[in-house]
Parts: structure tokens; C-alpha cells; sequence
């Protein structure tokens, strides 16, 4: 049996920087990652095309001015090999390979009420106990497939993006078909569709989505960028998104449509989110303002796409601009103009089946050398469902969050004792810049626990009256947006997932935006972690482990 004093599961982004703010108090503790690396989402995602859309200086870390000052990134939206350089740089540098292990995958984690502990168990059968467990899960860690009949008899190959082999596939003069147009199948297509034989797009909704206008970082840029970094992570700080874009604060009706188009046509050739994001606020709350802007972007696909009966397929109807998280894109309009790519809408001919040689639609059959699946994840809570979670009394997490999500600050949950998420559903993560997100709630989960080490307490559960207010609190934030009405992770809807495919909303996400989150959490911080029962009562380590906090 091998204990420590806290094990964060998941060496992604998030388990990174928390094993560092841990190595550095001292405390023994371990990371348990089911991939054979590190990096979480950069370790997996290896399809063409996976790059940031977050400006890359603002993805990274902020901890370490040394790390700031010594690392070059090279394009303004980074792409994945150097974003699993970069991560392998700081668990390098910081020495922190050394607590995490491999191949790792943890099925089960119960609380042992009676010890104060949580036992975990992974896969291969090796077991653990810890105080303290720390679920750095990633929020998109499970992908989905779609329930088609015969995928087992596909002769070629298929595999879902998240899957992407790690040795080069070799796609010239392949006929490859994607399926799925999300933020992942729009950077494939994209990238892929000079690069290979016949390309087919099986596309069931469109996606808004807008140009990422890339472009590389000069050593002068970098330098100047390295000069600003406490005023661009001070932005980040005080946006709603944690991006260096901020809205623009003149009101929607405020201005003339002239206005309004002079600032779109300006932000459309801008690099990154700001086409969503430093846009008026009423585009997230007001119909009428949404649909101004969404045929204003309709009509620059239909600028782009030279078939106008495939631009308008490539126009989504059933939801406005930015209501569902936005794909940023590379070419993708104009792949649709090559003559090796075709659109196929599955809304009108649905996929009945994958056939030993493609797929086969309601009108025909097509042949495919590979497929390619980009249809998205079981987002959020999907890695904690499969993890059997067993909290006081054995309640099973699974049970509890089955037909409503709740937690306090989406960083605890109460039954569940000693267990923290820095960036779990209902936190300001998934709907922040990512890494800014993810400083903040490891933080705050590390600050609770220097709280309790200092003040001797071994347990912290939150009480069920303020996790019924939090959870209140991210339900009504829904109410206010738009988004609300779409059918996408951030409303926890997935055709694939038995029980989420019905649309009904699953409040996921703290909608609040950054600072407000940020406040809302260090004020629990500052009352002495107000609604969360801390004690010293119970439990004691088991007889021969290593001490629970190193001094
Ligand atoms: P997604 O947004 O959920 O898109 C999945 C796509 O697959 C949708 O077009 C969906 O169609 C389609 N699909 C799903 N099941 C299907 C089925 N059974 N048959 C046919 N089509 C099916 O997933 P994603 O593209 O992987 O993106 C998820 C999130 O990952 C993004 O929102 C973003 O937060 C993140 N991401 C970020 C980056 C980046 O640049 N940093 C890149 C990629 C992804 P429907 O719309 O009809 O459901």
C-alpha cells in the first residue's frame, strides 16, 4: 500500500502545476496518470491541425518569472508538439516527473470514513491512500464515439482525434472522411485538406466559427511580450473570458449599425477570440443583437465559400454566433472550394452504418483508406463517471450527480470529504482561458490545505446548504445567457452519451466570468473558508505509512 498525504489524479495542465504548489510546501504527495507521459490534453490530441486558441503567452504559466523570461514561443497560437515541449520543459525544470507515475489509471477512489482517507485502487491493481485528493481530471478527458453499427468491420483505419496515432499517419493520396465539425474537426479539415488524396466532411450542425489569423512570434515580439507580461496577465485577470480581449463597452444599441460593422470588419481580421470576445456584451444576452451579428458572419462565409448552396449547408441555423464555445479556423471556408473535398449533411442524409470499406448514408455508400472521428467528449463530468467515486456512507458520486450537477464552487463537493477539484464542473475553468482558470483553483485548493496543516485540521467537507447556494447561484447565471439554448458541452448535451443526448441542461459551467468567480472564492478563503466544516476529529494515518506532512 503506498500512501501519501494528497494524490492528484491527472498530470495534465492543471495536475502539473498542482504537484509543483505541492513540492513546494513540502508535502508528500504523488500524481497518477493514466497516459505513459505527461501533458493531459497536449499528451493526447496529436491530430493535424490541434493548436491553441488561446494567444500562447497567455496559455502559459504564470508562477515562475524565470520560466516567463527563458521560454520563446514561436506562434501566436502555439501549436500541439511545442505545447507538449513546453509542458515537458516546466515538469523538467521544476523536477516534478519525479511524483508522477505512469500508466496509472485510477478506477476507484472511496472514502474510508473511518480513517479519514480516500483508498484508490487503479487498474492494474495497485492501491493507494491519501488524505487528500486532489481531481485534476481535465474537463475534456473522455472521448466519445458515435453509437454506429458495424465500426468494428471498418477494413482501414479510424480513430477518434483524441486517439490520433503517435507515429505519422500517412494521408497523401488517402481517402479520408472526418465526421464531426466542432472546434476539433474544423482544425483537421483545415489542415489535412491539401495534404490528402479525397476528403469527406460528414457534417450534422454547422459551427460558427472565424479566422484564427495565426501568425509567428519575432524574438523583438517575444521580448516585448516578455517586458509586459504582469500587464498581460493583469488584463487576463480582470476579463470575463481570462484572455487579453475585452469587451467593448459601448453598448450594442448605443452606436450605429455603421459602428457596428467598422468594429466587426476590424475584429474578423484580428488573431484569436476577439471576433467574440472584445465584441458587444450584448451578443451573449440580447436575440436581436445576436442575429445582427450572426448573418454579419454568415455573410463572410458566403464571401469565402465559392458554391453558395455549400456556403449556406456551412451557415448554422438552429443557434447564433458564440452561444456554443467558437472554433477558431485556418482555411477551413476555403477548403470547401478545392475539388478533393466534399460536404456531406448528415441532417439530411444521416449515417446508417460504417461499412468493412466506409460509410453508408441513407442515399449511398462511400469508401474511405481512413476515418477520422472528431465527434467530441463526454465533457466535464464524463472523467469523474469513470472513476467509481464513493464518498461518506458510500454514496456514489455518479448517484448524486446523476439528474442535477452540484458542488460548492465547483472545487468541493459535500459527502465528499477532502476531495478537491481545481478546475471541476461548475468552477470558472471551462469557460476561461484554460491555464488561468486552473492557476486560480489550484491555489485555492492549496491554500486550503497550508489552512489546515497550519490550523491542524485533517478534514474539510462543504455543508449541503452552501453547495445548494452555489449551485443555485451557476443555474440562475444560465438563465442570463443565451447559450442556455444551445445544444453543446457547455449545456453537458452529447448524442453519444446515453442520457445526455436529450438537451435537457446540465449546469456544468460558472457562466460569471473570471473576476467574479475569482472574487466569489477568496471570499470563502478570507471567512475562514466559510461553508466548509474543517476538522481535526478524526482519523490518523495508517500504521506504517510515510508521515502525512512533511515538516
Ligand atoms: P464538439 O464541439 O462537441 O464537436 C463534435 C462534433 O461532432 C459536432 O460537429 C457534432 O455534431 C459531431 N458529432 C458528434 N457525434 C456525432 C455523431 N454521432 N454523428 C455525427 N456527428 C457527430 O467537440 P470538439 O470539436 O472536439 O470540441 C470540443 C471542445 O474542445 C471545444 O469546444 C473546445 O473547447 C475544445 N477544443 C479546443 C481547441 C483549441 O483550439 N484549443 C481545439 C479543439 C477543441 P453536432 O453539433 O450535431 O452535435
Amino acid at each position: 500500500m503506498n500512501h501519501y498525504e494528497v494524490i492528484v489524479i491527472g498530470a495534465g495542465v492543471a495536475g502539473i502545476y498542482q504537484i509543483k504548489r505541492l513540492a513546494d510546501l513540502g508535502i508528500e504527495a504523488a500524481v497518477l496518470e493514466a497516459g505513459s507521459d505527461l501533458g493531459g490534453t497536449w499528451y493526447w490530441n496529436r491530430y493535424p491541425g490541434a493548436r491553441f486558441d488561446s494567444e500562447s503567452y497567455t496559455y502559459g504559466y504564470s508562477f515562475s518569472r524565470e520560466l516567463l523570461d527563458e521560454w520563446h514561443w514561436r506562434e501566436r497560437f502555439s501549436g500541439q508538439p511545442e505545447n507538449l515541449r513546453y509542458l515537458n520543459h516546466v515538469a523538467d525544470k521544476f523536477g516534478l516527473r519525479k511524483y508522477m507515475q505512469f500508466n496509472c489509471r485510477v478506477e476507484a477512489a472511496h472514502y474510508d470514513e473511518a480513517q479519514n482517507l480516500w483508498r484508490l485502487r487503479a487498474g492494474d491493481g495497485r492501491e493507494f491512500t491519501c488524505r487528500f485528493v486532489i481531481l485534476a481530471l481535465g474537463l475534456l478527458s473522455v472521448p466519445t464515439l458515435p453509437r454506429l453499427e458495424g465500426m468494428e468491420s471498418f477494413r482501414g483505419r479510424s480513430f477518434h482525434t483524441f486517439h490520433w496515432p503517435h507515429e505519422p499517419v500517412e494521408m497523401a493520396c488517402k481517402r479520408v472522411a472526418v465526421v464531426g465539425t466542432g472546434a476539433t474537426g474544423i482544425q483537421v479539415i483545415g489542415e489535412i485538406a491539401d495534404k490528402v488524396g479525397d476528403l469527406t466532411v460528414f457534417q450534422r450542425r454547422p459551427n460558427w466559427s472565424a479566422p484564427l489569423n495565426n501568425g509567428p512570434i519575432s524574438d523583438a515580439e517575444m521580448a516585448d511580450i516578455r517586458g509586459r507580461y504582469d500587464e498581460i496577465f493583469a488584463t487576463c485577470a480582470r476579463t470575463p473570458g481570462g484572455f487579453e480581449h475585452e469587451p467593448d463597452r459601448r453598448g450594442f444599441y448605443e452606436v450605429t449599425r455603421e459602428e457596428r460593422l467598422a468594429l466587426w470588419d476590424r475584429l474578423y481580421d484580428e488573431p484569436g477570440f476577439g471576433i467574440w470576445l472584445r465584441n458587444f456584451r450584448e451578443i451573449f444576452t440580447d436575440e436581436q443583437a445576436n442575429a445582427e451579428f450572426s448573418e454579419y458572419i454568415a455573410d463572410r462565409i458566403r464571401r469565402r465559400v465559392k458554391d453558395p448552396k455549400v456556403a449556406e449547408k456551412l451557415i448554422p441555423r438552429d443557434h447564433g454566433f458564440g452561444v456554443q464555445r467558437v472554433p477558431m479556423e485556418t482555411r477551413y471556408f476555403e477548403a470547401y472550394n478545392r475539388p478533393n473535398v466534399h460536404l456531406v449533411d448528415i441532417s439530411e442524409t444521416p449515417i446508417v452504418r460504417v461499412t468493412e470499406t466506409g460509410l453508408r448514408t441513407s442515399e449511398r455508400d462511400y469508401e474511405f483508406d481512413i476515418i477520422v472521428y472528431a465527434t467530441g467528449f463526454d465533457a466535464i463530468t464524463g472523467a469523474f463517471d469513470k472513476i467509481d467515486i464513493r464518498g461518506v456512507g458510500g454514496e456514489a458520486l455518479a448517484d448524486k450527480w446523476r439528474t442535477t450537477i452540484s458542488t460548492f464552487l465547483g472545487v468541493t463537493i459535500h459527502g465528499f470529504p477532502n476531495m478537491l477539484m481545481p478546475a471541476g464542473p461548475q468552477s470558472g475553468s471551462a469557460s476561461t482561458n484554460y491555464p488561468r482558470g486552473i492557476e486560480t483553483g489550484v491555489d485555492w485548493c492549496t491554500a486550503l490545505l497550508e489552512h489546515m496543516r497550519t490550523k491542524g485540521y485533517t478534514r474539510a467537507e462543504a455543508t449541503a446548504s452552501a453547495e445548494k447556494r452555489w449551485t443555485d447561484h451557476v443555474t440562475k447565471m444560465y438563465a442570463m445567457m443565451l447559450m442556455r439554448k444551445a445544444k453543446s458541452w457547455f449545456t453537458g448535451y452529447n448524442s453519444n452519451v446515453p442520457g445526455h443526448e436529450q438537451g435537457t441542461i446540465r449546469y456544468l459551467v460558472y457562466n460569471g466570468g473570471a473576476p467574479k468567480y475569482v472574487n466569489a472564492i477568496d471570499a470563502v478563503a478570507a471567512k475562514d473558508y466559510e461553508g466548509l466544516v474543517l476538522s481535526a476529529d478524526r482519523g490518523a494515518a495508517p500504521t506504517g505509512s510515510q508521515p502525512v506532512v512533511a515538516t
